[in-house]
């Protein structure tokens, strides 16, 4: 068999990398305050080892890949693993999800060994806050990270934010202020209670609908746009008219994409993971230490990819977080 198409005709060709499960973060709706139980590290796959994964997927369509996390800036030399996954032929984009927090030190090695853009998560724009949701005052400012990964020359730049009632809703103009003069496109995403967030409920949850109501009401009737032109995912993309960014929503919970669904994760200890919530999920590392090739492995998880997730049944596959599978 060749060619990387699930059962329902759908043509993957991204996967999202975990480099780790770690995390210098505790956001309130990702990780429990003291952690989870950290994989040890024998369990996590080496730079060789994903690159291995990579160069194998890559004859079968595979064409983009991203690092995620936990947070993937924490594990050391990750510009080592960008630069291996360069140097696969058939991969035309590497993109990084972060919390940004290491941005402004490493963007320009990271853009240096190849990596093409940055997915910044940004939960408000006001740095109290941002401790309070991140349970950490790493003095972390969503800007100056977007201004590092732009100098370095990392492009599009997309910043992310879980929006939650009554947390940080009421930034939700503020951001779209953002893409006025910058070209960043600013992603709206709605928050998904999963895991043990039991604090965090489907009332936090504000409905993309309502996000655009209110960033209209402001700045008047948004225009629809195609978004950036590289990496479009799950996003629906809106623009300020003459805006210079724009405005994202990811909305899981609300509207599904999955019929549009191009990737599958790889967790830090070396699962296939085919939908984010679901337990759906094949183990690559043993046959890939084993010198086993991987096709046969990865075609047999294809054909049990879910049609659509199972979030809204609160079927999450045994997830304490979306930590643990890169988000
Ligand atoms: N640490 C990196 C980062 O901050 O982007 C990568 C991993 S993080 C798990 C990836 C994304 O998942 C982040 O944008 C985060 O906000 C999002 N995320 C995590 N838990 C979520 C939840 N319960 N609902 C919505 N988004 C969530």
């Amino acid at each position: 068999m060749s060619g990387l198409i699930d059962q329902f005709g759908r043509r993957i060709e991204y996967l999202r990398i975990s480099v780790t499960d770690r995390c210098n973060f505790r956001c309130q709706y990702c990780m429990p305050v003291e952690g989870l139980p950290w994989l040890p590290k024998s369990d996590i796959l080496s730079y060789e080892e994903i690159r291995d994964v990579v160069t194998q997927l890559a004859p079968l369509g595979l064409r983009r890949v991203r690092l995620t996390g936990g947070e993937p800036t924490i594990r050391p030399e990750l510009a080592t693993l960008v630069r291996m996954l360069r140097d696969v032929p058939e991969v035309e984009d590497i993109a990084l999800s972060t919390n940004g927090v290491k941005l402004p030190a490493l963007a320009a090695e990271l853009a240096d060994a190849g990596l093409d853009r940055v997915n910044i998560s940004a939960d408000s724009l006001r740095p109290e806050r941002i401790a309070t949701i991140a349970r950490r005052n790493l003095g972390f400012e969503p800007s100056v990270a977007a201004l590092a990964a732009e100098a370095a020359g990392l492009s599009p730049i997309k910043l992310n934010i879980v929006v939650m009632r009554g947390l940080n809703d009421d930034e939700v103009v503020d951001f779209a202020r953002l893409t006025l003069e910058h070209p960043w496109h600013v992603r709206f995403i709605e928050l998904m209670p999963v895991g043990e967030m039991a604090n965090l409920t489907l009332q936090h949850v504000v409905p993309s609908d309502e996000i655009l109501a209110r960033i209209s009401d402001v700045f008047g009737p948004l225009e629809p746009t195609s978004g950036p032109s590289r990496g479009n995912g799950p996003a629906t993309y809106w623009r300020v008219p003459d805006a210079a960014g724009s405005i994202g929503v990811i909305t899981p919970m609300t509207h599904t994409y999955c019929e549009r669904c191009n990737r599958v994760r790889l967790t830090a200890d070396g699962r296939l993971r085919t939908c984010l919530f679901g337990d759906h999920e094949v183990d690559l590392r043993t046959p890939l230490r084993a010198g086993i090739p991987l096709a046969p492995f990865v075609h047999q998880a294809l054909t049990e990819k879910p049609q659509a997730h199972a979030l809204l049944q609160l079927r999450n596959g045994g997830l304490k977080a979306l930590s643990q599978v890169g988000g």
